[in-house]
């Protein structure tokens, strides 16, 4: 039995964790409810890395055997119903660059050289080609528009929640697929929580800067030795819910990669030696 620590405060039953093949994988009910994507945030467990990689990571530039990296793609895609030869990866950054995912991208990052970089959001409306991108703490966020068909997947740690990554995916869909907030089904994945996410006083400030006063206190909290804690879910919601998606098409993680050390992979726990868990998104054939 795998033991896993829920904070207070997700919502929409908001995410579940499964077993399929020894592989252990979250996804959200919202999500698979749509039926129209295959999707799924990975854990530790079910691959066959080894050491401070074990088990399941799917970061293809931390220095594991690569030979192990594409066994755990093989493991994890074929329990999320997904061609691993097509998975397109991005290159992360903490930009809020979008890359338009077309079908010549299929495999770009895994099996085929990559030819873009700083690209941390993934659009696209071409089915069965899965976007793919990387945690260790930082936020995930997902989008499905169920009307046009098209899909997004962005990176979001602080910097990125800052310079509001999630509305700028929106943005992206809307450009490209006339796509409209309030059809939009969006999820914050699993990540670092407020109570483990202690930052300074510089992440603090732009953070007093990029919301409102009255915004502050609902993500920030000023700790007695002068550090604050940042509550990057909070964060994230304040900014999906402006850019017009509606709270009952949004589901928020209840799950923290710092809480959960043997089940995901965190950067706050185990510094540079470890391995990446992946959020995976693709719209069905
Ligand atoms: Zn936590």
């Amino acid at each position: 039995m795998i033991e896993i620590k829920r904070k207070q405060g997700g919502t929409l039953q908001a995410i579940e964790l499964k077993e399929s093949n020894g592989v252990y994988y979250f996804q959200f009910p919202l999500l698979e409810q749509s039926d129209i994507v295959t999707h799924g945030f990975s854990t530790k467990i079910g691959g066959v890395s080894k050491g401070a990689y074990a088990e399941m990571n799917l970061g293809v530039s931390r220095g594991d055997d690569p030979e192990a990296v594409l066994e755990n793609y093989k493991r994890i895609t074929n329990v999320l119903h997904m061609p691993w030869e097509r998975v397109v990866l991005s290159h992360q950054t903490h930009t809020t660059n979008i890359r338009v995912v077309k079908e010549e991208d299929a495999g770009t990052g895994l099996v085929k050289q990559r030819n873009y970089e700083n690209v941390d959001g993934l659009i696209t409306n071409v089915p069965n080609l899965p976007l793919v991108t990387f945690y260790a703490d930082c936020v995930p966020l997902y989008f499905v528009d169920p009307v046009h068909q098209a899909i997004g997947l962005s990176h979001s740690g602080w910097r990125g929640t800052v310079n509001r990554m999630g509305q700028c995916t929106i943005e992206a869909m809307k450009t490209e697929y006339d796509s409209r907030p309030e059809d939009i089904l969006a999820c914050i994945g699993p990540s670092i929580c407020q109570e483990c996410y202690e930052v300074g006083e510089e992440v603090a400030k732009e953070f007093e800067k990029a919301f409102l006063p009255e915004q502050r206190n609902q993500v920030l909290k000023e700790k007695p030795d002068g550090k604050y804690l940042l509550d990057l879910w909070k964060a994230n919601e304040i900014i999906l819910l402006e850019a017009g998606i509606k709270k009952e098409h949004l589901a928020i993680t209840d799950i923290c990669t710092k809480c959960n050390p043997n089940l995901l992979y965190s950067h706050r726990v185990m510094g540079n030696r470890r391995g990446n868990l992946a959020a995976f998104l693709c719209l069905k054939k």
